[in-house]
C-alpha cells in the first residue's frame, strides 16, 4: 500500500539553516547591559552585524560582539524621547548598508504605592517603555518598507503585560500597551513581510531587578512561584530572539512569546 503522506518544500526559506542570520544587521537598543547586551550577542552569535544603541556607555557589548566575527556599530541615544528614533535607524543604514532586525528592549521600571505614583514615574516609564518603543518601530518598519526586504521586530514585553503586578503603575500600562501594540503592528505590516513579535521576560536576573533580589522576602516568594526553581538569566533569550529574528518564525505574527521558568503556567 503507498503511503498517504505528501512532502512540501518549504519554498520560501532559501537558507539550509532556518536559524541562520548571516548577513543580516540587527539593532538592539540597551544592548550595554543585562537582556539587551544577551540579545545582541546571541544575534551576533548567530550571523547579525550589531547597532548596539546605549544611552551612556557601550560597555564590553561591542567587545563580545566583535569575538564572534560579527561588526558592532556603537550608537548613543537617549530614548527617554523620540528625537533620536530616525537618527538610530539611518546610522544603522550608514554603518551596514541596511536594517533586517529591530530588538526594542531599553526600558525602566519606576516603584511606588498607587495612591503615591507621581507624575513623573507615569511620564518616564510610558516615554521609554511605550512611546519610543511605537516610533522606532515605525522608524524601522519604513526602512524595511524602503529596503523592499520585510524585516522582523521584537518587542520587549514583560509578565507585567499579562499581570497586574503591584507598586508598577506605569510600568504594567506601558508592557500591557507592548502586548496590544505589537498585535496591532502586526495586523498592519504583516503583508508587507513584517513580523511584529514580542518576548515576554519572567523574572530574570538583571539590574532592572536587584531590588526584589536584594528583598528577601520577595526573593524567596518570587522563587518559589517560578517552576524553574531559578532566576532566568540573559542567555535565556538567545533561542528565542534568535528564532523570532530568523526565518524560522516567517508566518509567526503578533504573539509575545513567555520566557518565564513556567511562572505563567502556575
Ligand atoms: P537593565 O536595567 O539591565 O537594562 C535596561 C536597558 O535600558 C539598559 O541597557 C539601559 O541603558 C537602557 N535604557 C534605560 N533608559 C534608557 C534611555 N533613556 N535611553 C536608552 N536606553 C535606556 O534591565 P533589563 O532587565 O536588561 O531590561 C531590559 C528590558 O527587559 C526592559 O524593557 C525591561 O523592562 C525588560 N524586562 C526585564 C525583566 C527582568 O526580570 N529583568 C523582566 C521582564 C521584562
Amino acid at each position: 500500500m503507498g503511503s498517504d503522506i505528501v512532502t512540501i518544500p518549504a519554498i520560501h526559506r532559501s537558507a539550509a539553516n532556518p536559524f541562520d542570520l548571516g548577513g543580516k544587521v540587527a539593532i538592539v537598543t540597551g544592548s550595554n547591559t543585562g537582556l539587551g547586551a544577551g540579545m545582541a550577542l546571541a544575534l551576533a552569535q548567530a550571523g547579525c552585524d550589531i547597532v548596539g544603541v546605549s544611552r551612556a556607555d557601550a560597555g564590553d557589548t561591542p567587545a563580545r560582539v566583535e569575538a564572534t566575527g560579527r561588526r558592532f556599530a556603537d550608537v548613543r541615544a537617549d530614548l527617554s524621547s523620540t528625537a533620536p528614533v530616525e537618527d538610530i535607524v539611518r546610522a544603522a543604514v550608514e554603518a551596514f548598508g541596511r536594517i533586517d532586525v529591530l530588538v526594542n528592549n531599553a526600558g525602566i521600571i519606576r516603584r511606588q504605592d498607587a495612591l503615591e505614583f507621581t507624575e513623573d514615574d507615569w511620564d518616564a516609564v510610558m516615554d521609554l517603555n511605550l512611546k519610543s518603543l511605537f516610533f522606532l518601530a515605525q522608524a524601522a518598519a519604513r526602512q524595511f518598507v524602503k529596503q523592499q526586504s520585510g524585516g522582523k521586530i521584537i518587542n520587549i514585553a514583560s509578565m507585567l503585560s499579562f499581570q497586574g503586578g503591584i507598586r508598577v503603575a506605569s510600568y504594567t500600562a506601558a508592557k500591557s500597551g507592548v502586548l496590544g501594540l505589537t498585535r496591532l503592528l502586526a495586523n498592519e505590516w504583516a503583508a508587507q513581510r513584517i513580523n511584529v513579535n514580542a518576548i515576554a521576560p519572567g523574572y530574570m536576573a538583571t539590574a532592572n531587578t536587584a531590588a526584589l533580589r536584594e528583598d528577601a522576602q520577595r526573593n524567596d516568594e518570587i522563587l518559589s512561584r517560578i517552576p524553574a526553581g531559578r532566576w532566568g538569566a540573559p542567555d535565556d533569550l538567545a533561542g528565542p530572539v534568535v528564532f523570532l529574528a530568523s526565518s524560522a518564525s516567517d508566518y509567526i505574527h503578533g504573539h509575545t512569546l513567555a520566557v518565564d521558568g513556567g511562572w505563567l503556567a502556575r
